[in-house]
């Protein structure tokens, strides 16, 4: 039996073209001309002056606090339901991540909480030196809410958009709307490097300074000469060789990842408890993973983790939902503020196949099996 696996790397065929150039010019380095014209297509393509190609996503995040001037004792704002990455960074600079739940409408970080969590903070003299706006599966958060309060209380905002990659909010690409954005290329995600990430911005002294950075900080002379501490951050050329080959089809991909959706919705949504991550009017999500939520008190007591282990015994990848930060032993001593939102999604959700290779009779094999564990459960109930 062959494996689905949740989000695997799609290759359009086409990489290897770049990859043989850069062999062709011996460009086998953390620079060269793929790197630049990766670089120049993904700003071009998210709209966003400049973009520089990094290591990771989490490379990315790190130099973004680090521009945002985040240090030790510091405060940075994350949202509690999102992958170890987005916070991580925080860490690596003695800051202190305060985590925050999520609301309903987009499982993103909710509004008010984070204006009662600023306003705490600035009464104690402590205001957050950054706000980390995470774009949840490719789901755009409540931006407008956001950024008003980002302008209110002049805090900067980090997008996190390295699941949203052709999302966008009313019109406009997620990763242009924060002072710093960050964008992963890892195997998993929309379009990958094979491991990747880069950071946008729209104001060239940050990306200036983001490339020094990104290249070990070395000043301008004829020695290696060091005033600041400096990172190996950069992209390999051949990395951003592959990266140039799936930002070509990076619309088809996103296409497929929204039917994807559509087909689990049509199929899976008549089944009792079973629902979906809204899409409100204005937002679009590039659908990177499609998420269920099983409300068991109506679904025969079919829970997440059942269908899980079931779609295990068929070799088919499924995953609960983001753990929230909170929750995390590692942060364990972090501020949180909020409720149990992000716990419920943890508790009730479970992430389907969702790659954009999937073709039609995966789909049907997957969403039947979901459904056998229904059928299953009906029959068994006791008769009388
Ligand atoms: C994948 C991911 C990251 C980290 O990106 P890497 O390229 O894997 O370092 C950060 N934040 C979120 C929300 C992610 O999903």
């Amino acid at each position: 039996m062959k494996k689905i696996w949740l989000s695997p790397p799609h290759m359009s065929g086409q990489e290897i073209k770049y990859i043989q150039e850069a062999f062709d010019s011996n460009w086998i380095a953390p620079l060269g001309p793929n790197v630049d014209a990766f670089e120049q297509e993904l700003a071009r393509y998210v709209g966003i002056n400049e973009a520089v190609a990094l290591s990771s996503g989490t490379a990315a995040l790190h130099l973004a606090l680090i521009m945002a001037g985040v240090g030790p004792g510091d405060i940075v704002i994350c949202p509690t339901f999102t992958f170890a990455a987005s916070a991580n960074p925080i860490v690596y600079l003695k800051a202190t991540p305060v985590f925050i739940d999520s609301e309903n409408l987009t499982w993103n970080i909710c509004p008010n909480i984070l204006e009662e969590t600023i306003k705490y903070y600035v009464k104690k003299g402590k205001k957050p030196k950054a706000i980390i706006g995470v774009h949840i599966y490719g789901m755009p958060v409540q931006l407008n809410e956001i950024l008003f309060l980002c302008e209110k209380y002049e805090i900067p905002l980090v997008e996190d958009a390295a699941e949203a990659l052709r999302s966008s909010y009313h019109g406009k690409k997620l990763g242009s709307f924060g002072k710093m954005s960050i964008i992963s290329f890892n195997g998993n995600k929309i379009i990958t490097t094979s491991g990747g990430g880069a950071l946008l911005s729209d104001d060239p002294v940050i990306i200036k300074k983001a490339k020094f950075l990104a290249s070990q900080a070395k000043d301008d002379a004829p020695h290696y000469q060091h005033s600041e501490i400096g990172y190996n951050y950069r992209l390999s050329n051949i990395c951003a060789g592959i990266g140039r080959a799936q930002l070509d089809v990076i619309d088809e991909r996103v296409k497929s990842r929204r039917a994807n959706f559509e087909f689990y919705k049509k199929e899976l949504g008549k089944f009792p408890g079973i629902s979906f991550q809204n899409e409100p009017p204005g937002f679009i999500s590039n659908r990177w993973l499609t998420c269920i939520l099983l409300d068991s008190k109506i679904s025969k007591e079919i829970n997440a983790d059942k269908i899980r282990l079931y779609l295990k015994t068929k070799n088919i990848e499924s995953r609960p939902l983001w753990k929230p930060l909170h929750l995390q032993p590692v942060f364990k001593d972090a501020p949180y503020f909020g409720g149990n939102l992000a716990g419920d999604l943890f508790e009730k959700g479970l992430c389907l196949p969702s790659g954009s290779a999937l073709s039609d009779v995966d789909l049907l094999f997957i969403s039947k099996n979901i459904g056998d564990v229904f059928h299953i459960a009906l029959k068994s109930l006791p008769i009388g």
